[in-house]
């Protein structure tokens, strides 16, 4: 009783929603995303949010299928209020949260709805089956186990009582009232108004082994666990009519539904669902693997979920988008939502240019120390990292050059001297390309320009007196303004520069860069310029 009450919250609003997935060992991005939305609405309305674990399949459930799909939702941060524990404990007073648990509880409904007449035993075997379908195709009607096709529907009680008694095997089928040529009216909350023919098919609600089939659990759960809203995967969306029937026959008030577009990818000019079996990117691991920080995964899920989340984020880069961002369910698309993974990655770098040196290197060190053991040694120098990854990072224009931890030893390779030296470097220099100029350049800017201790006015106004030494431009205006008059001007001076020092001509800021490479450093990568 107290739990009821407990649960009539959501009267003033709350919603209890849950995420109901199927332990079939892969957890798909489009799980994170459900449970990121019910997380969103949870929180925003007070309620509840819990996971239920569909097992009722047996053919298609994997060890530690559970674990995994818990663990990720752990590693996203939207862990349920309520759930089945890694070793099958409960959290939470509405439990079993796992469905072959509670197996009793279908068969009592079960049973109930016999009595009453709302259900039956069927004996049919699958070849009975095959020749009703059969027959319905040659007769150009539909198929299925709905009014003058059934066959046990009508059994008597003693006939069907006695096949029972000899061991006959049985499922128990609804015995739909449905007729579709009525209409039923559903409100969906995100797909907004539609109407279904009634259902009139005589469904499967206790299969042989005894244990329900979705349809029917997932009733009986949601009215026990007080579901108040169910979002769920638009593929859903042609059971409401049922659904709605079986909450009817049940005597349970039904939740609301919203049904969510299904996570889509381009192909060529096309869309398709994002497929377990040809995206990489459809599996959460993916995101660890490649080193996707869990903000960022669930800063694009979010902007996927309600396209206005790009301008508040833009407009608020520092607010908890969990508790601060008002997510609506009917502003979803209707129609697939794309996703798109160099958007993904575009918001990854953005994520990451918020974070300081240090969390950059906490979360590069923990994934090189899975995934990357030549990147980790390069970090265990920690003093040293701290000063690489902190280039160009804690200022108004932070570098946005990672996207991913698994970029980052490409990214920052160069700045350890035990790879740069070592390594043959294919330099890319850029406009001045003749070999003595380019040695003379640098010998010259190291032996009478380079000084460790210049602030970086200092060292910038050295690079154009370098320059005009050299017969360049002091300024790029300049240059441009009579073209003729130079060579180039002090922007391809110091490409030389970051090019020999490098090895690259697109790097942050070069003084920054020879700021923390420090004077021996320098020397030696000079010396390696022929
Ligand atoms: N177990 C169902 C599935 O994995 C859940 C559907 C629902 O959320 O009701 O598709």
């Amino acid at each position: 009783m107290k739990q009821n009450i407990l649960r009539e919250i959501y009267l003033s609003g709350a919603q209890v929603v849950r995420y109901a997935p199927s332990p079939t060992g892969f957890v798909h991005i489009g799980g994170l995303y459900q449970s990121l939305i019910c997380k969103k609405i949870a929180k925003q309305t007070g309620g509840v949010f819990y996971v239920r674990i569909e097992d009722t399949d047996q053919k298609r459930e994997v060890e530690n299928g559970v674990e995994g799909i818990l663990k990720a939702l752990e590693d996203y941060d939207v862990s349920p209020d309520e759930t089945l524990g890694i070793n099958g404990e409960d959290k939470g007073n509405y439990g079993s949260y796992l469905q072959s648990k509670r197996k009793d509880i279908y068969q009592s409904y079960a049973k109930k709805l016999i009595e009453e007449g709302k259900a039956y035993p069927c004996f049919c075997s699958q070849e009975e089956l095959n020749k009703i379908r059969e027959d319905q195709e040659k007769a150009k009607e539909r198929t299925g186990y709905f009014g003058k096709w059934t066959k046990c529907r009508n059994m008597p009680v003693d006939m069907a009582y006695e096949k029972i008694k000899n061991g006959d095997k049985y499922i128990i089928r609804l015995k739909s009232p449905g007729n579709p040529d009525k209409k039923i009216k559903h409100k969906d909350v995100v797909k907004g108004n539609i109407d279904f023919p009634e259902n009139d098919q005589d469904i499967v609600i206790i299969k042989s082994d005894g244990l329900p089939t979705y349809h029917f659990a997932h009733a009986i759960d949601d009215h026990l666990m007080h579901t108040t809203l169910v979002t769920r995967g638009d593929e859903w969306v042609a059971s409401v009519p049922l659904h709605l029937q079986l909450f009817y026959i049940l005597g349970f008030k039904a939740p609301k539904y919203a049904h969510t577009a299904p996570l889509m990818k381009q192909e060529g000019e096309s869309k398709r669902k994002l497929s377990k079996r040809k995206d990489a990117e459809a599996a959460v691991s993916y995101y660890k693997e490649e080193g996707i920080p869990r903000e960022a995964v669930m800063e694009y899920l979010m902007n996927i979920a309600n396209s206005n989340f790009e301008m508040w984020r833009k407009q608020n880069p520092d607010k908890d988008m969990m508790t601060e961002f008002d997510f609506q369910l009917n502003k979803m698309g209707v129609s697939g939502a794309l996703f798109d993974m160099v958007k993904m990655l575009d918001v990854s770098k953005i994520v990451i240019s918020r974070y300081s040196a240090e969390e950059v290197y906490n979360n590069v060190y923990k994934w090189a120390g899975e995934f990357d053991s030549e990147l980790k040694e390069m970090l265990d120098n920690k003093e040293y990292s701290l000063k690489v990854l902190g280039i160009e990072r804690g200022n108004t224009k932070p570098r946005k050059d990672i996207a991913k931890w698994s970029d980052v030893k490409y990214i920052i390779n160069y700045m350890y001297d035990e790879k740069f030296l070592n390594s043959n470097i294919n330099y890319e220099y850029q406009k001045i390309n003749d070999k003595n100029e380019i040695s003379k350049i640098v010998k010259t800017y190291f032996e009478k320009y380079y000084n460790e201790n210049d602030d970086k006015q200092t060292w910038f106004d050295k690079m154009k007196d370098m320059a005009e030494e050299f017969g360049y431009a002091r300024e790029v205006k300049e240059f441009k303004l009579n073209p003729e008059n130079y060579p180039g001007h002090v922007g391809d001076i110091s490409t030389v520069i970051r090019v020999a020092i490098t090895g690259r001509c697109n790097t942050p800021d070069l003084y920054e860069i020879l700021k923390v490479l420090g004077k021996e450093s320098i020397e030696k990568r000079v010396m390696k310029i022929k």
